[in-house]
């Protein structure tokens, strides 16, 4: 079960940023930003219907059972937002236009239009910097590097994409490159670098200010989230990208532990 951080909450009594496994020992450390579509009372639903509150403009459907059962099997920690990121977008900085998105996708979030200085600001302080803070404060002398969990919708803007499973990089790509060499000869999923989104998109944030920054090995995994809508598609895709990522750590002289039978030596 999460385990909470509970110096910090949103004013209804639920912290805004959990650590899960907090007891896993292991020298890799989940990040699960989009984790939820909670939107607190106060906010009135930020305007939208409740299909658009629970749809992917709220949060990434998929990504946090699926990195619980990788968190699982590779016994490690996870640090998640509990707040959805039309609240505020954990994995984007304080002057980021969309930190608080005022349209997402196609449409408009009547609750963040026309925000002033300081709702913006108590956005940053009450969603952001909790989470932020929780993140740095988990990060240790044992932590050696860095996946964080995402999914994106199947159809985006009415265009479909075809790329099943994203593995993203920025200025440090060898854990990403170590995956795809592993993914290439054990799947026959569209798997590719940088897609659907890239570091142009602004979404290596976090990564950056967490991972680069503490020199951290790091990668970003994005799952289209058709793939991972059942508990079994999400179990198997665990094991899937957990015995990759176990691979990738290996070749690279980071010693985890892995239950996924095929990954036991
Ligand atoms: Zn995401």
């Amino acid at each position: 079960m999460p385990e909470t951080n509970s110096q910090k909450t949103d004013g209804s009594g639920v912290p805004v940023a959990q650590l899960v496994n907090s007891a896993g020992g292991s020298p890799l450390l989940f990040v699960c930003e989009h984790a939820s579509r909670r939107i607190p009372d106060e906010f009135e639903g930020l305007g939208l219907s409740a299909d658009l509150r629970s749809s992917h403009i709220a949060w990434d459907p998929g990504a946090l059972p699926v990195a619980c059962h990788m968190s699982a099997l590779m016994d490690a920690r996870i640090v998640t937002s509990t707040v959805s990121r039309l609240v505020y977008d954990c994995n984007r900085p304080p002057d980021a236009p969309d930190a608080v998105p005022a349209r997402s996708e196609r449409f408009d979030i009547p609750g963040n239009v026309g925000l002033n200085d300081r709702q913006k600001a108590e956005r940053t302080r009450f969603y952001y910097e909790p989470f932020r803070d929780l993140l740095a404060k988990t990060i240790s002398r044992r932590t050696k590097a860095m996946a964080t969990v995402h999914s994106y919708t199947p159809v985006y803007l009415g265009k479909s994409r075809d790329v099943e499973i994203g593995i993203l990089h920025g200025s440090d790509s060898r854990l990403a490159d170590q995956m795809l060499r592993t993914a290439g000869d054990h799947t026959k999923l569209q798997v590719r670098r940088n897609e659907p989104y890239g570091e142009q998109d602004g979404v290596m944030h976090t990564l950056n200010v967490h991972a680069i920054g503490n020199g951290l090995l790091n990668v970003m995994l994005e799952i289209r989230n058709d793939l991972i809508a059942s508990a079994q598609q999400q179990r198997d895709i665990a094991e899937m990208l957990a015995g990759w990522l176990t691979a990738a750590l290996d070749a690279l002289g980071v010693d985890v532990t892995c239950e996924v039978p095929e990954c036991r030596a």
